[in-house]
């Protein structure tokens, strides 16, 4: 197994966890990215359930995590005047996380983390601003070989792993089929940035705001003292095709997209003015339409998806941990076959399908609780989550707004015997 030669594509957060446990397993590693270093941008992400136990099993990880914490105690749906309709706290319980985690964290601190962990290790390489131009398998347990669009030399590798994300490119090489393929849209999008003023005064209670037609907005502190905002346009996932705008919006630039959001959130109430105006004004905007990804297989050949690449959720909050664990049992199961690759990827796939669906579920109420259409449904989301809080009944209040985080949080991951 020491001998094994893998490419790993995406140096985000399932790319680099998947270096460091193939370096477990004595595999040499190379993670490409095709960024020119590695990205510090995004918002929080949280660690849950499988996630947590991930993280757990590698040293050194949840101190790093926990130093970087984002200090939110709390989060609280407000009314157009700025008046909370009440604050849900962190569970205080890794083990029970409510709509809070236990370790939120800002995505690209995630990543650095893992990195760090990652990068001075003697069987892992890390080559930034390069990608995959094209992968040949010629026998059919023989390696891949693959060429690179940016100069770097074609070479072999016995297993190739796509790690670039929900829009992945390598996963279109790699399986044989369109970018768009197996995404499931949820018919919503969403933007993150950082604000430079503080909307909060100070504040470390997250607060969002409802508009009718599926407007929702978050802002929330971030360790530098300004603000990390989220705007969403959500719409009803069945109907008509409501994401096309934003799609053409977000391929021109940030530019056109600014344009778009500003106007789509033009009159939305409550701090709406002071949020659309820092969002021109920042240069961190990332946007990206809410997708779920659903192949009907993860692996082919000599070729394998991790991450957002291969199951990304989409609305339900899991992506994060299910990049951890998809990464530590992707490498677990090669490591358990030392000797037969297709039978690793076999293990993977029946190790990941149950966790993959229960991760995906996005319960019923979930669109509407997110971005309810009328005025009637937002009185109405607000009063339920009001009453909620007043009547402070955790579980509940995690069942009804947690996704499908609320149901994983009894998800065991296989144990296996590292050789390294
Ligand atoms: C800049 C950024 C900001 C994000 N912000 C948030 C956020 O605020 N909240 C949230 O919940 N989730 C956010 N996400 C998504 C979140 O990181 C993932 O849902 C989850 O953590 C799973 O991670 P992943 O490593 O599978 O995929 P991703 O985090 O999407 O990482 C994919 C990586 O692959 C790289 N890449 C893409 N295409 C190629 C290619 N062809 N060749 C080589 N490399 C490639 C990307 O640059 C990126 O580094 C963000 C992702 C990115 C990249």
């Amino acid at each position: 197994m020491s001998n094994l030669r893998i490419l790993v594509v995406g140096a985000s957060i399932a790319g680099p966890t998947a270096a460091y446990w193939f370096a477990k397993i004595g595999a040499k590693v190379t993670v490409i990215e095709r960024f020119p270093q590695l990205r510090s941008g995004g918002q929080n992400v949280d660690i849950r359930t499988a996630g947590v136990s991930v993280m757990r099993k590698m040293p050194g990880m949840e101190d790093a995590v926990r130093a970087s914490l984002v200090p939110v105690e709390g989060i609280s749906l407000v009314r157009e005047d700025g008046q909370s309709y009440g604050i849900m706290k962190a569970s205080g319980d890794s083990e029970q996380q409510s709509l809070i985690s236990e370790y939120e964290v800002l995505r690209g601190d995630l990543s650095r983390i893992i990195y760090g962990l990652t990068k001075d290790h003697p069987n892992v390489e890390y080559a930034f601003g390069e990608q995959v131009a094209s992968i040949h398998q010629e026998q059919d347990d023989g390696p891949a070989r693959v060429e690179f669009m940016n100069g770097r030399t074609t070479s072999e590798y016995d297993l190739v792993v796509a790690c670039d994300g929900a829009a992945s490119r390598t996963r279109a090489i790699g399986l044989g089929c369109g970018v768009r393929d197996h995404i499931s849209p949820i018919n919503s999008w969403v933007v993150y940035f950082t604000t430079k003023e503080d909307l909060l005064n100070g504040s470390q209670i997250v607060q969002a705001h409802s508009a009718p037609a599926g407007r929702f907005f978050v802002v929330g502190p971030e360790p530098s003292g300004n603000n990390r905002a989220v705007m969403m346009g959500i719409n009803p996932r069945n109907g008509p095709d409501a994401v096309q705008a934003f799609r053409e919006a977000n391929k021109l630039g940030p530019t056109a997209l600014k344009k778009y959001v500003a106007q789509y959130f033009k009159g939305a109430g409550w701090k709406s003015e002071a949020i659309i105006r820092n969002m021109i004004e920042s240069d961190d905007l990332y946007g990206s339409e809410m997708i779920q990804v659903k192949l009907p297989t993860l692996h082919r050949g000599r070729f394998v998806t991790v991450g957002d690449a291969g199951y990304a959720t989409g609305p339900t909050g899991t992506g994060t941990s299910l990049a951890l664990a998809g990464a530590y049992v992707l490498a677990g199961e090669i490591g358990k076959h030392p000797h037969d690759l297709a039978a690793g990827l076999k293990g993977y796939e029946q190790q990941m399908r149950p966790l993959i669906d229960e991760m995906q579920k996005i319960p019923p109420l979930v669109p509407a609780i997110m971005g309810p259409q009328s005025a009637w449904g937002i009185w109405l989301r607000n009063n339920v989550f009001a009453f909620i809080c007043w009547s402070n009944l955790p579980k509940l209040m995690h069942k009804l707004f947690g996704g499908a985080s609320a149901h994983t949080n009894d998800i065991r991951l296989p144990e296996y015997k590292w050789a390294a």
